[in-house]
């Protein structure tokens, strides 16, 4: 007899079917008796009469792996709207000790840490699971977009000779006999494979020594990577991530329904038209509208993210804005500094309901300028050797952004703590499990 799965059940009534899964909850009540089976799509109920099988199943602790054979029952107030009657359990897998967190409540009550330190059991919770089913529909639809539109997918290595960006956030690891770095972003990679493909993309992880545990930094976490090259423009690549978080969206709406109900969240609003604003602007918004005066700082606080993102949502209603033109001091050296203004460059942030999820620019193409760009930085060129070295060979005018998937997530899903958006977070205290 062939598996049939808790979503498919409904097709098969009157059948004799057999389901496999985990027990989610028994109900063993006297008279009326249920179980509650999990699989990898959702719950199913079974309706137990015969003493012989609630004898089995007495002792049974929840999450055992059982395979049931029985009637399968359409009715439509059932979980997946259909039930199994008369059902024969095989246990297949019994649990040997009692789960430390209850997972089949309609909430999980524990802290952060609790949670964590029993990730593999509280993964299994419908709501967690919801979580990063969403992610691999997001993920996906990245992939889909970008294939769709021409970009080839790229693999980057996360173990480098040297620092693209620097700075004390850098994991150093012993390699051999050498030091190596964990990479903190598939930065020269991806430009390297602009001189092949032309427009790339990947989800490449990324380290960061980040010291302070805050709810939005871990210290490994995955980016979404687009590079592109032959560009126009910067609002090339700011309209290609519009489109694409348009599209996982979209991608979320149509797949993952059951997932958005029982999280009981609302996806963001994106209006077809996304505000654009310049930074210095968006400071005088802030200033103008809440009357606090950030204007000569040179990047915006978690803060001042929070404001600008309460003014656009009052007057676009967009939950996502986009920023652009930071001021060169605070962008990084490979940034196109703007024509019409060489104290700013063409980069640009994206912030959605409040806090940034992606960052990006068109990158200076040309060998010159970028080791002009690199010791106005007071840096020492040599130290940079193997990424401007593909400037000497021919580069077209491109840029990319790297936006955070577990970022991304969080923000999507009104989640608190990004941490709850990646499957085994590691941070500042944390490296199991
Ligand atoms: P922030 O200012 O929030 O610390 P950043 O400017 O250092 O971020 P970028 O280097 O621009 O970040 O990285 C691109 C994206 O990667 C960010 O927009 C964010 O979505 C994500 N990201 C960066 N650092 C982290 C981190 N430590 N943990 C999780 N996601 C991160």
């Amino acid at each position: 007899m062939n598996r049939i799965l808790s979503k498919d059940l409904k097709n098969h009534s009157g059948e004799d079917v057999l389901i496999k899964g985990h027990l989610f909850q028994k109900r063993i009540m006297g008279k009326i008796n249920f179980l509650i089976i999990r699989d990898k799509e959702g719950l199913i109920q079974v309706v137990l009469k015969d003493k012989n099988e609630i004898d089995k199943i007495e002792s049974i602790m929840d999450e055992s792996v059982l395979y049931i054979t029985g009637k399968c029952i359409y009715d439509k107030r059932a979980i997946n709207e259909a039930e199994i009657h008369d059902p024969k359990i095989e246990v297949v897998s019994k649990v040997k000790e009692p789960l430390k967190i209850e997972i089949n409540k309609p909430e999980i009550h524990a802290n952060l840490d609790t949670l964590f330190n029993n990730r593999a059991v509280v993964l299994r919770a419908p709501q967690k699971r919801a979580i990063f089913k969403i992610q691999s529909i997001m993920v996906q639809a990245f992939r889909d977009y970008a294939i769709e539109n021409g970009s080839t997918e790229i693999f980057p290595p996360t173990i480098v000779g040297t620092a693209t960006e620097g700075g004390a956030e850098l994991f150093e690891i012993k390699y051999y006999d050498k030091k190596a770095y964990l990479a903190q972003s598939a930065q020269l990679y991806k430009q390297i494979m602009v001189g092949v493909f032309e427009k790339v993309f990947g989800t490449a992880h990324s380290y960061r020594a980040e010291k302070f545990g805050t709810s939005r930094h871990m210290s490994e976490f995955i980016q979404y990577e687009w590079e592109m090259g032959f560009i126009e423009s910067y609002m090339d690549i700011v309209n290609s991530a519009i489109d694409i978080i348009k599209y996982m969206k979209k991608n979320i709406e149509e797949k993952c329904s059951d997932e958005i109900k029982l999280l009981n969240i609302e996806l963001p609003t994106l209006p077809k038209k996304i505000p654009v604003i310049k930074f210095r602007e968006a400071q005088k918004l802030i200033k103008d509208k809440k009357g606090i005066d950030n204007t000569s700082e040179i990047d915006l606080s978690p803060m001042d993210e929070k404001m600008i993102s309460e003014i656009t949502k009052e007057e676009y209603q967009s939950d996502l804005i986009v920023i652009t033109h930071f001021p060169r001091v605070k962008t990084a050296f490979y940034s196109m500094p703007d024509p019409e203004d060489e104290e700013y460059t063409l980069s640009f942030d994206f912030i959605l309901r409040g806090e940034e999820i992606l960052s990006g620019s068109q990158r200076i193409n040309d060998y010159e300028n970028l080791i002009e760009s690199i010791k106005r930085k007071s840096l020492n060129p040599n130290d940079f050797e193997s990424y401007t070295e593909i400037f000497k060979f021919g580069m077209p005018p491109e840029g990319g952004f790297g936006m955070g998937v577990e970022r991304l997530t969080q923000q999507f899903l009104s989640i608190e703590n990004v941490k709850e958006a990646s499957l085994f977070p590691r941070d500042v205290k944390r490296i199991t499990p």
